[in-house]
């Protein structure tokens, strides 16, 4: 007896809760599914997308599929679960088949059989995570609309690992980015990096950096190459920073200005101390040192 049985039936429903189970010509015990879910507490283990990492989830629904022939068998397992640590919802789905497995021996030589997971989220992980200033609906900077929609965009291409439309959309964030400091959209990108660098938005060393991601974007774009992950990232970092120099910092330094700007205003202004004139302090007279009974403030 076996998850997969002879006759194409599935012995039970809830395997993928027990991924590691043995298989052995004298059968497994496979529990009834009611039995599992209360063993488990009705939680269930996931990677949480809202607070990060492996969390005890709460399974608010489940439903299973599964299908085939006497040659393939697969079973489809979908949770909805809620975090335990966040509250955060989502649905996991869980995928095995009878043809992906690993096989084992148990030391008393019997085979082993360990079916392997596909596991699936929605929505989707991340792939890459956002930066801080990066919120569900936009970034932390004011006039940047329409940068907006693009990143949003490309960060759902990257998290759906779409490498082709990631490096495109990152070329078209850049556009998009110079546009909105008035850059001509009409220039050229070499023409859109000097000016960017003329008024004083970025470095000469950005201009390099920046130089270097058009160049790839454009190489997606017109000659259909596929980063790497590792190029990916490198690219978003080079994206990332830029966006943050251009329009998150300066936005958010224009903020502390205003928080500087009312805090001084309630801060009660300093007493003028009391200096006693005496006679020939002034006119190359004999200096009157604090030990004299002056008091100086600090900073004075
Ligand atoms: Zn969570």
């Amino acid at each position: 007896m076996s998850e997969y049985s002879a006759d194409g039936v599935w012995d039970n429903a809830c395997i993928s809760l027990f991924p590691s189970l043995v298989v052995s010509d004298e059968g497994a015990t496979v529990p009834a599914e009611a039995e599992v879910l209360a063993s488990c507490d009705n939680k269930r283990k996931a990677n949480c997308a809202k607070c990060g990492g492996i969390r005890n989830c709460n399974i608010r629904g489940h439903y299973d599929e599964k299908g085939g022939d006497e040659d393939f068998l697969w079973s489809k397992n979908w949770y909805i679960l809620q975090c335990c640590g966040c509250d955060y919802v989502f649905l996991q789905t869980v995928s095995t088949n009878s043809e992906d497995y690993h096989q084992f021996y148990e030391r008393d030589d019997s085979e082993g059989i360990e079916y392997i997971e596909t596991i699936g989220f929605w929505p989707v992980l991340s792939n890459r995570e956002k930066p801080e200033w990066v919120g569900e609906f936009g970034i932390d900077a004011v006039g940047v609309d329409k940068l907006e929609i693009v990143l949003i965009e490309l960060y759902g291409a990257l998290d759906s690992d779409l490498k082709i439309l990631s490096g495109i959309g990152m070329r078209t964030a850049f556009d998009v980015a110079a546009e909105s400091l008035g850059v001509d959209a009409s220039k050229s990108f070499e023409g859109k990096l000097e000016s960017l660098v003329s008024e004083g938005h970025i470095g000469i060393v950005d201009k390099d950096r920046l130089g270097a991601l058009v160049d790839a974007g454009n190489a997606s774009a017109h000659r259909g190459w596929i980063p790497t992950a590792l190029e990916l990232n490198t690219m978003m970092d080079i994206l990332e920073h830029f966006i943050y120099s251009a329009f998150v910092a300066p936005a958010r330094a224009k903020a502390l200005d205003e928080k500087a700007r009312l805090m001084k205003a309630g801060v009660p202004a300093r007493k003028r101390s009391g200096v006693k004139k005496t006679k020939g302090a002034r006119g190359g007279g004999a200096r009157q040192s604090p030990s004299a009974g002056t008091k100086l403030e600090p900073g004075s």
